[in-house]
């Protein structure tokens, strides 16, 4: 590894530092794809912690048949355990840090290891946002270094984000980048920002989740399924953020505010809350949501479905075919209220207010705007039930039992403009264009980031489109009007496309 290009054969011993959930998974990874492993913990105690989560990850993998007995012996073999960092780099051709998100620690960590690792070593980090540039400052060949940031599970999730900070040499860089993809990753290589793209992106959407509970706009619940219902993602916010971790969650926060400022990264109250009362999530048995015991359902005694809806249709036929399901089901359909209505529906629009829709129908105690989120690949869609404040208090029970009854798959949401889905999507999409027209990262990487990295069925700048540029600056301008948050200012280049009527990833490439 003296001179030229080095290639992922070249690295063959890796010295993975801290076995939390991170680094054990790193470690099975990196001895799976062959190589030598160091595995290094503070001390004996954690270090068995870690070998269990790694052997146990590994007998998963053997029973479910994806690795048999031999194999994970062998890669057990591969696998050295010491509390001694000295002893564990010595040898390394690479070091992958995955120690806790704290840039004391890190920094001690890396002096460390520029007195006990080869010259010629990389060394790279796992952090999630803390400066890459700042812990390579400390060390004597700062160009040896670079994030190399996993997923959680990291032997499963596919995206690496390799970061270069200004003083990486480009070989550091593209070693770890063709590393990594004969780990079978898909790596892409960003510059040293706060979060890089992924958490730059996730965190201030899981923010915004916490707002839009603490602000009464819905329940954990129906925020959460507003979120993989609507959008296909394989968990909502709330429960995301008790498995990342809430504490984890606030210091990325900080780390995003300290960088890019603004209102979008300020932490809701609520997490630092929950985070001042130890409840961090899933690790610590309680957050958003309670691990320790089964909530029971919730009883609201019988459903008063209403025997009369009045449904105001619009001229454009959106709410024909709501109107033949209600019929379906023998509850009778008039086109406006008379004394027997007991419900009255309207078509609501992400862009403007139901209570002004609800007073031209003249009952606005009884009205509940509708708005249909359509999903592609023929799943069935998300049905926002929106009710003014004015409305009567029984009123959201009976649009949520007229729901269950025709088989909607339904959320309900106070009347604030982007309602549930649009309001977390859509704040997301203009941070995905800031990050574009700030040149960080290209539309094609950002969706390739946020698919593997999050699970993402499609990218945000493939939903943008969908979407409609326009459209999606009409919502964000209504939720600014309402909230004055300049957080959901239309960015310019976003602006832009909307008047050009373009796509982000039209063409070849995006
Ligand atoms: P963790 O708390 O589960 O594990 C950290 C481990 O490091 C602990 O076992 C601890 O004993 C050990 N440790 C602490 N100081 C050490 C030292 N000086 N030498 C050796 N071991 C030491 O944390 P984690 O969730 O695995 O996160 C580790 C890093 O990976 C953080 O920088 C985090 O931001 C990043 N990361 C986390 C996730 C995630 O989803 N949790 C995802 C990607 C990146």
């Amino acid at each position: 590894m003296t001179s030229g290009v080095t290639q992922p054969t070249d690295i063959r011993e890796v010295a993975v530092i801290g076995l939390g959930l991170m680094g054990s998974g790193i470690a099975e990874l990196v001895a799976r794809s062959g190589r030598r492993v160091s595995a290094i913990e503070v001390d004996r105690s954690f270090l068995d912690q870690g070998m269990a989560r790694l052997h146990a990850s590994l007998d998963r993998a053997v029973s479910r048949g994806k690795l048999t007995d031999t194999a994970r012996d062998e890669v057990l073999a591969r696998i050295r355990p010491t509390d001694n960092v000295a002893a564990g780099v010595g040898g390394a051709d690479l070091v992958i840090e995955a120690i806790p998100e704290r840039m004391e620690l890190k920094r001690a960590l890396f002096a460390r290891l520029d007195e006990a690792c080869r010259a010629d070593a990389i060394l790279a980090t796992n952090t999630s946002s803390l400066s890459i540039t700042e812990i390579a400052g400390g060390t004597r060949y700062p160009a040896r270094v670079a994030g190399l940031h996993f997923f959680n599970p990291a032997p499963v999730m596919k995206l690496v984000e390799v970061i270069s900070t200004v003083l990486t040499a480009p070989e550091t860089a593209g070693t770890l980048t063709r590393l990594s993809a004969d780990l079978g990753k898909t790596p892409v290589a960003v510059t040293d920002r706060a979060g890089f793209i992924v958490n730059a992106l996730l965190l201030p959407y899981l923010n915004h989740a916490i707002h839009l509970l603490e602000t009464a706009q819905a329940t954990r619940e129906d925020i959460d399924k507003a979120a993989t219902v609507g959008l296909g993602l394989p968990m909502g916010p709330l429960t995301l953020l008790d498995l990342i971790g809430l504490d984890t969650c606030l210091a990325v926060l900080e780390t995003l505010q300290d960088e890019f400022g603004g209102t979008r990264y300020v932490h809701a109250p609520l997490l630092r809350k929950l985070c001042d009362a130890r409840l961090f999530g899933r690790k610590s048995g309680r957050g958003f949501y309670d691990y320790r015991r089964q909530s029971p359902a919730a009883d609201h005694g019988p459903s008063p479905v209403p025997g009369e809806v009045a449904l105001i249709r619009e001229r454009n036929g959106r709410l024909d075919e709501l109107a033949g399901q209600i019929a379906a089901v023998g509850i009778s359909v008039v086109p406006q209220p008379s004394g027997q209505t007991g419900l009255v529906i309207v078509a609501a629009d992400p862009r403007h207010r139901v209570l002004d829709a609800a007073l031209a129908a003249g009952h606005p105690a009884d009205v509940v705007g509708v708005h249909f989120v359509e999903v592609g690949d023929g799943k069935p869609g998300l049905a926002e039930l929106v009710l003014p404040d004015v409305t009567a208090a029984g009123t959201a029970a009976k649009a949520a039992a007229l729901a269950a009854r025709i088989g909607l798959n339904a959320v309900i949401s106070r009347d604030r403009p982007g309602f549930l889905l649009e309001a977390l999507a859509y704040a997301q999409f203009n941070d995905a264009v800031r990050m574009f027209q700030d040149g960080y990262a290209s539309p094609a990487d950002i969706d390739t980031a946020m698919m593997l990295g999050c699970g993402y069925p499609r990218g945000p700048f493939q939903m943008l489109d969908e979407a409609g540029a326009a459209n999606v600056v009409s919502v964000l301008d209504a939720m600014h009007a309402a909230t004055g948050d300049p957080a959901f200012t239309p960015v310019p280049l976003l602006a832009e496309y909307a008047t050009a009527g373009s796509r982000f990833r039209a063409g070849t490439g995006g």
